[in-house]
């Protein structure tokens, strides 16, 4: 029998139970809530991680600053091509 390495396992996701539905889900991708009733348990988290990372970036400054880092770089590019630098 192959075994894998103890750091290859894949950690085990936080799942909830719903007692009424009798239903296993990971509340980490159904926003928190059970997906067939919406009952909200306790204690876990409501997102996976990297969503929670992603939410705290703030995009729109982000895509600003590579459009002007862009057009700096296109601009020595044309500068460069003209022979204005030396
Ligand atoms: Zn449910």
């Amino acid at each position: 029998m192959i075994t894998l390495p103890r750091f290859l396992h894949v950690r085990h996701s936080p799942r909830a139970f719903c007692e009424l539905d009798r239903w296993y889900f990971d509340p980490r991708y159904t926003q928190g809530r059970c997906p067939i009733c919406g009952w909200t348990p306790d204690g876990v988290p409501a997102y996976p991680a990297w969503m929670i990372a992603a939410r705290r970036i703030d995009w729109e400054l982000f895509g600003l600053l590579l459009v002007a880092d862009i057009l700096i770089i296109l601009g020595l590019v044309v500068a460069h091509a003209a022979g204005l630098l030396h």
